[in-house]
């Protein structure tokens, strides 16, 4: 006999009906008020700090430790993450991290095997809170602040995600505005783009570091969701405070990461090593190209392209272990030398056997 579904009423009701009175909001509001430029420009102020304290917060910082924050930074992405009603850091994050140790398996909570609108949100329909058993977050509970926004999440949410949005509209006359707009709307527009990196990027895009699972570099997701399209890149090296790395990729919760450990707010930003992406990149144009690259034209710069990666892999490592300043200058040029020679014999390797393989 099949197990009945679980139904989380709470969650339904919740996302099916709020975007829809935020919509007959706008509608009545445009009809009867005038919509006020003051609330779209405040509306988009809070998509982008919200945004930003989801992804730069409770996904690189809270959930995959990829670099350490001052205790301000950690309130602040705290207190603006609660305002996209994703729940709080301890929900986001023990379900975050069964999604990467159990990706695309039934234990994976938005496993996308059964369908793209399973990832995108039917997993909240179903989703049974208390199953959940937080064991693999008990790092997070030291944390007196997240222990604070867990047990008040509820009135945080509506304070933060809500009511004060009304208050602060409400000084240029526009609470309606306030909690239509700036709350309602704005809290499903959030909720539906960071949705979309758990069903969207787990189905279109490319897969340049690996194909052990669906996850998928979307460029136009990262538009949306503060730079979390590069989610192939994500899941196979999710100890990285980037996703997009290179300098053309839009990945704002980079930059702000970046940002914030030059004024000393944020510290021991983790990096994978270049040798790493490199032989991934590899290893997956292999995979992919096949026989292709089996041949006496491809083998010699194939050896060329190892030796390069030995050496950069060497080179990073001694640079890594380095105390002495003088000399940790000297072995960052040679570093960034190494890396740059790996990088052109990877595009030669490349176009070389592209070249190859539709001959
Ligand atoms: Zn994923
Ligand atoms: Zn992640």
């Amino acid at each position: 006999m099949e197990k009945p579904i679980h139904i989380n009423w709470v969650n339904t009701l919740f996302l099916i009906f709020l975007p829809i009175l935020a919509i007959i909001g706008v509608i009545w509001l445009a009809l009867n008020h005038a919509i006020s430029g003051y609330t779209i420009l405040f509306t988009v102020i809070l998509l982008i700090m919200g945004g930003l304290s989801i992804t730069a917060g409770y996904h690189r910082l809270f959930c995959h430790l990829t670099y350490k924050a001052h205790w301000s930074v950690r309130l602040v992405t705290l207190l603006f993450g609660a305002i996209t009603f994703e729940g709080s850091v301890l929900d986001w994050c023990t379900d975050h991290r069964n999604h990467h140790l159990y990706v695309d398996t039934p234990k994976d909570p938005y496993d996308i095997t059964p369908g793209f609108w399973h990832a995108h949100i039917y997993w909240l329909f179903t989703l049974d809170p208390s199953k959940r058993d937080y064991s693999n977050v008990d790092d997070l509970r030291k944390d007196p602040l997240v222990r604070f926004q867990h047990r008040f999440y509820i009135p945080i949410a509506i304070f933060m995600g809500f009511l004060l949005p009304m208050l602060i509209a409400w000084t240029w006359g526009d609470l309606w505005g306030g909690l239509i707009i700036a709350g309602a709307l704005r809290i499903s527009i959030a909720q539906h783009v960071t949705f979309c990196v758990n069903s969207v990027c787990h189905t279109f895009g490319n897969q340049p570091y690996t194909d052990k699972n669906t996850a998928r570099d979307n460029w136009f997701t990262a538009l949306l969701t503060m730079g979390e399209g590069y989610h192939n890149f994500h899941h196979q090296f999710a100890a990285d405070y980037r996703n997009g790395i290179r300098f053309y990729q839009f990945d704002p919760t980079k930059w702000l990461i970046r940002g914030l450990s030059y004024v000393g707010l944020t510290t021991e930003l983790k990096k994978v090593s270049q040798y790493q992406i490199i032989k991934s990149r590899l290893e997956m144009g292999q995979k992919r190209l096949g026989d292709a690259t089996n041949n006496t034209i491809m083998q010699p710069l194939q050896d060329a392209l190892m030796r390069a990666l030995a050496q950069l892999n060497d080179i990073e490592k001694r640079y890594q272990a380095m105390t002495n300043s003088k000399l940790a200058k000297q072995a960052r040029k040679q570093l960034k030398a190494a890396k740059s020679d790996a990088k052109q014999l990877l595009n030669t390797w490349f176009r070389v056997a592209k070249n190859h393989a539709f001959a």
